[in-house]
């Protein structure tokens, strides 16, 4: 297990800056999903540790060994892409093996570092076969059993799941993170697929347009998201986002979100407002809460997806997205009472968009391993919060 680095990495094509200066620090034996809108330079990150693109400056550290000017194959990496590039003419034991071959492992050791690596990803069964003869999953545990059979001190991974379907994704999913707890290696994964990013990392670097904006774990940026970039970008469906503003009140700070006032309760700022504080303010879709409330909201589109429906509601000129149980009988039309978890109000400021919650209710987490990950133990009384309370249509 080694840590991975990234000490003021800059990365310039020509006149365009991809990446103006990055600080990263994969502690060893995490499993990091680099996640983030399309050009924000995840791709650059991943290829840069790889050896296959030059920082303009700065260094890349592997363990101790600053990288930077080794070759990829002196890195001690291995690479799975999002095409499996396997070799057609080749047999699964021949694709696996034929890094050892490349390497100039001899001959008499290959057959049971194959077997190895087939017993690990299940392929056993498939040894003989051609690549065309297997499915999509198939063809990614191959590729990753390629990569496997290396011994790498370090895994990369670029998007390798975005070409299977949705089922065999979900499967794919729940196989990478049981390799990782298998193996314990550190892996680094490129996703612009958020929900492969939270389910299967100890922490999440969310970038855009070449800044990291939040390095922490899933649930940290679920729940604690730095920014409003952040805070926009994680979450399905997005939490609502709205322009408040906050002044002193007789019982603390009051916001101001449309036709609401809220009291914020004590403690929910880091800041003391003076004056006019403009700020942002995002509401994820579970913590409205509709059948109680002073507030009133006209509900414009019911989404049933089942045990739940997704509602997008107007309170005055603010639109937001609530999660309601899927039996909650509302329709288009229905003007409803309305309230919101004040406690779980994020506030960020309107300019800088940088969050202003004290934040002294969670505790610090910092889990490294997939065992920290695992244990519930070590999530520091975060609870994902499903519990609905709305209480149906007035
Ligand atoms: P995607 O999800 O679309 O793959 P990404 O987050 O991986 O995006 P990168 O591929 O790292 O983003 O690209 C970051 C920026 O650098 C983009 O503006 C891209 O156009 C630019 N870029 C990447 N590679 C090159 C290159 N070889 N030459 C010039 N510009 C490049």
């Amino acid at each position: 297990m080694v840590p991975v680095t990234f000490d003021k990495v800059r990365k310039q094509f020509g006149a365009l800056v991809a990446l103006p200066g990055l600080d990263l620090a994969i502690a060893a034996g995490e499993f990091v999903s680099l996640l983030g809108p399309s050009g924000c330079g995840k791709t650059t990150t991943l290829r840069m540790l790889a050896g296959l693109e030059q920082p303009t400056s700065g260094r890349i550290l592997i363990g101790e060994r600053m990288v930077n000017d080794l070759a990829p194959s002196e890195r001690d990496i291995a690479m799975v892409f999002q095409s499996y590039a396997l070799y057609p003419h080749m047999s699964v034991a021949q694709n696996i093996a034929y890094p050892l071959r490349k390497r100039g492992v001899p001959k008499a050791e290959r057959p049971a570092k194959v077997k190895a690596v087939a017993d690990l990803l299940q392929l056993g069964p498939l040894l003989e076969r051609r690549p065309r003869q297997l499915s999509g999953g198939q063809q990614q545990r191959v590729a990753l059993g390629r990569a496997l059979v290396r011994e790498p001190k370090v895994f990369l991974l670029d998007e390798p799941l975005s070409n299977l379907d949705a089922k065999l994704r979900a499967h794919m999913r729940a196989e990478l993170i049981e390799l990782h707890r298998r193996l314990g290696k550190t892996m680094v994964y490129v996703t612009h697929d958020q929900l492969e990013a939270m389910t299967m990392s100890t922490r999440i670097a969310v970038m855009q347009g070449g800044t990291l904006q939040q390095f922490a774990t899933p649930a940290e940026i679920y729940h604690r998201p730095a920014n409003a970039f952040v805070a926009g970008f994680i979450g399905t469906p997005a939490m609502t986002l709205a322009d408040g503003e906050i002044a002193a009140g007789e019982r603390g700070p009051l916001l101001k979100l449309g036709e609401l006032r809220l009291d914020l309760p004590p403690g929910h700022l880091a800041v003391q407002p003076e004056g006019i504080l403009k700020v942002t303010v995002g509401v994820r879709p579970e913590d409205v809460l509709l059948g109680r409330g002073e507030g009133r909201a006209s509900i414009r589109v019911v989404e049933p997806t089942g045990h739940e429906s997704i509602v997008l509601a107007k309170a005055g000129d603010v639109a937001f997205t609530i999660r309601v149980p899927g039996d909650a009988g509302l329709c288009p039309g229905d003007s409803v009472p309305f309230d919101l978890r004040r406690d779980h109000l994020h506030i960020f400021d309107r300019e800088s968009g940088r969050r202003l919650n004290a934040d002294r209710n969670f505790a610090a987490i910092q889990p490294m391993s997939r065992d920290g990950y695992d244990n519930p133990s070590s999530c520091g009384g975060i609870v994902t919060r499903h519990a609905l309370s709305n209480g149906g249509a007035g």
